[in-house]
């Protein structure tokens, strides 16, 4: 018990905290303050606000942005966009909602310092593609946590938060949450009446391409740990639509990205024999999933679906025909500064693989899946719709508000918003804590209570690992390798073979199927029961314990969805290869599940697709 005795806790009350200080965290806090002049308001960050989240590095575009001043686009034509690429299945009065409101974000984006490129000729921002306008954009997140900064109460930086705490007078109310501060080892206990939780997506829960020293290399933030998802669910929030996890056509072992490549350079795929390949699977594909491969644009998970297909038809590696647009010194800038301003990585491997783009085409490749809300794909949590537009089946409460009470999301967070990106996460996170306020001020005197049983049983949970560690280390005495714990390191792996293995990762093709997820879950369950016994040697190892604890919660979802989704909806993304079809008349829904913590047990269930827009 010395451990936990030692450990001192701070208490922070708030009228609302929000988790996680990304592009949404950031949304949130800002906006909690426009609305609730008079209100505390909190943000916790695991990491430092200021370059922390998917968007640390800085990025090149804003990948959401209407242009309705200029008449470009309008929300309905974004929904439409969004439901097309995700082959019919999204929220469109969630989508609709942050589509009405993301130009006037973008535009205090630039209010606030961010140097939007403009078209020399119309002096209109400077677009790359129909949805995406150009920034330069290394500094994107300072200046966004800038704004945050100002209108928090408090912001508490390097504090990863590992449970929500529910309240004692209300069942299925959230009260507030605890965390850890991963540099003094301090436990924090949050007592709030509202939580927004904006805690990003999850990468390394699939065994990722990288492997040994070069792990941390993935698409995704490595620091992306499905907090976002594993919080709200061991607080009884219902998910929804997990199984789209999102595999992503990156160049080759840095993972640049190939929007402003495809888009503002106009350069384009081939095989390794100079040939175009995708339009040669799509008859064969139209026997499977019907007639969404003649939609406009084709769907991200059909493209990548052409790709896998021809590479194991052994024409691979595919390739970015970049020799033709660099030959233009402006588009050969762009290019490089592209990766320079958001994914530096990448230009060091073409450096140390000799690879100049002006002279060689180079390879592309397709990830290991993630999870995350915000991209080509929309797993997350269930939410309430907007009053004025939700259909009254997605309305029980406050706009964004999970199935437990007082429980907000956005960005990451939130399911069934394809496409929100940076800009989309920011507005949502907005969207929530207006909401949030709304809900704290119709509260009135009433405020939910933390019990003190729950946060000191938690404070125990939390610093076990570091008790196991230090009292089985004795039991030998090199290695790492103990009869009595196993390190986050194992544990990790572990996970990601499961999942590479039995749930559609890299290693089997991205195919699974009923006796292959059921094994997996078996598997996963095992996986549980050690994590009792997790050493942490120090209080990083502490971090990576609850992280790892966070992505299997995470995997169980996407496993029990990817069970329960009798169809093929996403080739490309994942193939379930006893049900290859696309199946509208039974599958034309959401998935929904429920994680009960007292029994540990899975609910499924499906809900309706509306249609609101044309
Ligand atoms: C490689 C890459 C390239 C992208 N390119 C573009 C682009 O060009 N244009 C564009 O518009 N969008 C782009 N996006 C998308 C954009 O970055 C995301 O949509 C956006 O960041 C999502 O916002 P979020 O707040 O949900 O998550 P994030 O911005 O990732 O923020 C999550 C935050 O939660 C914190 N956190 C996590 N767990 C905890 C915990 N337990 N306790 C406390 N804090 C926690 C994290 O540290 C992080 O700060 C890209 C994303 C990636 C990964």
């Amino acid at each position: 018990m010395a451990l936990f005795s030692r450990r001192k806790t701070h208490f922070v009350d708030s009228d609302i905290l929000v988790i996680g200080g990304g592009m949404a965290g950031c949304g949130a806090t800002y906006e909690s303050r426009y609305w609730g002049r008079d209100l505390k308001i909190v943000c916790v960050e695991k990491a430092n606000i200021e370059r922390s989240g998917a968007v640390a590095q800085g990025l090149y575009a804003i990948n959401c942005y209407m242009g309705m001043q200029w008449g470009e686009n309008q929300p309905e034509d974004h929904v439409r966009y969004a439901r097309n690429d995700l082959m019919g299945l999204v929220r469109e009065d969630l989508g609709y909602d942050i589509a009405r409101h993301v130009d006037s974000t973008v535009h205090k984006f630039e209010e606030w310092g961010l140097p939007i490129m403009r078209d020399p000729q119309t002096g209109r921002y400077q677009r790359e593609g129909k949805w995406q306008i150009m920034i330069h954009g290394e500094s994107y997140k300072p200046i966004v946590a800038e704004a945050a900064c100002k209108a928090a109460t408090e912001v508490y930086n390097r504090i990863m938060v590992t449970h929500l705490l529910t309240d004692a007078k209300k069942a299925g109310r959230v009260a507030g949450a605890v965390g850890f501060n991963v540099r003094t080892g301090d436990f924090y206990v949050f007592r709030a009446k509202a939580v927004i939780v904006c805690a990003g997506g999850a990468s390394h829960i699939f065994k990722p391409r990288s492997v040994g020293e070069g792990m941390g290399r993935t698409w995704y933030a490595p620091w992306s740990s499905a907090s976002a998802y594993a919080l709200p669910i061991l607080a009884g929030a219902k998910m929804m639509q997990m199984e789209n996890r999102i595999v992503l056509t990156r160049f080759k072992d840095g993972y640049g990205p190939v929007g402003a490549y495809f888009l503002h350079l106009k350069t384009y795929t081939q095989n390794a024999y100079g040939e175009e390949y995708e339009t040669r699977w799509f008859d064969k594909l139209r026997e499977t999933i019907g007639d969404y491969v003649d939609h406009h644009p084709v769907p991200t998970c059909l493209r990548n679906h052409a790709f896998l297909e021809e590479v194991k038809a052994g024409r691979g590696p595919i390739r970015m025909v970049t020799k033709e647009a660099f030959q233009d010194p402006h588009k050969e800038t762009v290019g490089w500064e592209n990766f320079l301003g958001m994914t530096i990585g990448q230009a060091v491997v073409w450096a140390s693989q000799n690879i100049d783009p002006k002279y060689i085409n180079p390879e592309l490749t397709t990830s290991e899946p993630y999870v995350m809300g915000s991209h080509a794909t929309c797993s997350g949590a269930w939410a309430s719709g907007p009053s004025d537009y939700a259909p009254a089946e997605y309305q029980w409460g406050y706009n964004r508000m999970m199935t437990v009470e007082g429980l907000f999301g956005a960005g990451d967070t939130i399911g069934g918003t394809a496409h929100k990106f940076s800009s989309g996460s920011f507005t949502e996170g907005r969207i929530a804590a207006k909401a949030a306020v709304n809900y704290v001020l119709d509260m009135g005197n009433d405020r939910p209570e933390a019990s003190e049983a729950e946060y000191e049983n938690l404070k125990k949970a939390v610093y076990q690992p570091l008790e196991t560690y230090a009292v089985g280390r004795n039991e030998i005495v090199a290695g790492t390798v103990s009869p009595s714990y196993l390190l986050p390191i194992h544990g990790l792996q572990r996970l990601e073979k499961i999942m590479d293995e039995y749930v559609g990762g890299i290693g089997s093709g991205y195919t699974t199927n009923e006796p292959m997820l059921m094994r997996g879950i078996e598997l996963l369950g095992m996986l549980k029961e050690d994590l009792a016994h997790i050493g942490a040697e120090d209080l990083h190892q502490l971090q990576r314990t609850w992280e790892l604890k966070h992505r299997v919660l995470a995997s169980e979802s996407v496993t029990q969805h990817t069970l329960f989704r009798t169809e093929t909806r996403w080739p490309g993304y994942y193939y379930r290869a006893d049900h290859p079809k696309l199946d509208d008349q039974d599958w034309h829904c959401f998935t929904l599940s429920r994680y009960d913590r007292e029994t540990d047990k899975w609910t499924m269930e499906k809900a309706p697709v509306y249609h609101i827009i044309d």
